[in-house]
Order: C-alpha cells, then structure tokens, then sequence
C-alpha cells in the first residue's frame, strides 16, 4: 500500500464516520424550504396543513416517532398532499452523551413508523434541539442519513409575537435558506402547547416571500435543485 492509498483508504473512513449535515443549499435562485420540527399536533398541524393546500406549497415536517403514533392521520395527510416528511427521533431526548444503541433505535423505529405509512423516498434526520456528537455522527453516517439543520432559526417555540418571529425570517433568509419553525411542542406539566404565533407568521410568510420573488420547496427538492 502507498501512502496515498493509504491517506485515501483513511480519508473514506474517515468520511464514513460522519453524516453530511446541511444547514442552507447554496444556489442563486429564490428558493427556500419552510420546515416545521415536533408534530404533528391535532389542532394546529391540521391549520397549516389547510393553508398549504389553499396555497399549493409543500414543506417538510420533521416528526417524532411517538407523535406519529399518536397522530396517523395526520401523517397520512401530509404524505397525501405531497410535504416531506423528516425523522426527529422517536422521543425527542437530547442525542449528546447517549450510547450508539439506543440512538440507533431511536432513529430505525421512527423510520419504520414512517415507511409503514407510507413514505418512500429518502427520510432525512434532524436532530433533537439541533445537538448531535460523536456516537450519533457515526450512526447517522452508518445509516446514510443527511442531517438537515437550518439557516433561519425563528425562535418561534418561544414566541407570542408572530411578527417577531417574521423579523427574524426577512433578516437572514436569501435563497436556498432553510427555515425552522414548530408546529407542535414537547409537552410539559402544567403548560399548554400553543402555536398560535407560528400560525399567525406562517399565513403572512406565504403572501410576503413570493412578493419578494421567493418560491417555497421542500428540503429534498432544494438539495436536489
Ligand atoms: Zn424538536
């Protein structure tokens, strides 16, 4: 073996340990992907569900394994009327200092809820609270997942103000921006989910970006552009 077969055998291992994470598609055309993490939620997936299919866009939705069931349906909806659908693990823990086990089911029993309702293309990954290391970076790459971050964060799952969270979008969107939104939340005691705001932003986004020229895509036809 010469050195460079050696750097090149060591260069694909070591490419092998780590997933592509993708945080914005680098393109000049005015396309962005709107992108929603937590569902589904009965009352305000089913709400944006409404205003997409009045308004003919597609977005992606990435999902817990324990929402989807939960919510079938819904999920069922979204694959009918063309939203990508993204695995969010099943459920939703923070992935840093867990063991490759049990990332890895996390990962395989969302996947598998999906395709049995039927989703057929590829199923990208976005991680719980954006955070991964290590041992998730290698079963990610072991499973040939894309990991989809973003490069609009919105801040929305602590937001009242739907025009906060707009500010926050035209600040940082330009072409092949991927922005992240919520249409549901981790439940806790005592504190209700509300999505109203997220809502609210949402119905203006869709008439205000494609004034400003911007055409809405789902996360793979952006990569795929
Ligand atoms: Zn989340």
């Amino acid at each position: 073996m010469t050195i460079r077969d050696y750097a090149e055998s060591f260069g694909e291992k070591l490419m092998g340990m780590f997933p592509k994470i993708i945080y914005k598609v680098r393109i000049k055309d005015k396309l962005v992907a709107l992108t929603f993490d937590d569902g589904p939620h009965p009352l305000f997936t089913n709400e944006l569900l409404d205003l997409f299919e009045e308004n003919g866009i597609k977005t992606t939705f990435f999902v817990t394994g324990s929402s989807i069931e939960k919510h079938k349906k819904i999920i069922s909806r979204m694959i009918a009327e063309g939203h990508e659908l993204g695995n969010h693990s099943y459920s939703h823990k923070n992935l840093i200092f867990k063991k490759k086990s049990m990332i890895k089911e996390e990962i395989e029993k969302t996947d598998r809820l999906l395709r049995e309702l039927g989703v057929k293309s590829d199923i990208h990954f976005r991680p719980p609270f954006g955070r991964f290391l290590f041992a998730a970076s290698s079963v990610l790459a072991s499973l040939n997942k894309k990991v989809i971050m973003w490069n609009v964060p919105t801040r929305d799952f602590k937001e009242n103000d739907s025009n906060v969270i707009l500010k926050r979008i035209y600040k940082r969107i330009k072409p092949g921006s991927i922005i992240v939104l919520h249409d549901s939340g981790i439940e806790r005691p005592g504190k209700k989910i509300d999505r109203q705001a997220t809502i609210n932003a949402v119905k203006v986004l869709i008439e205000e970006l494609p004034k400003r020229g911007y055409k809405f895509k789902t996360v793979s036809e952006l990569i795929n552009y």
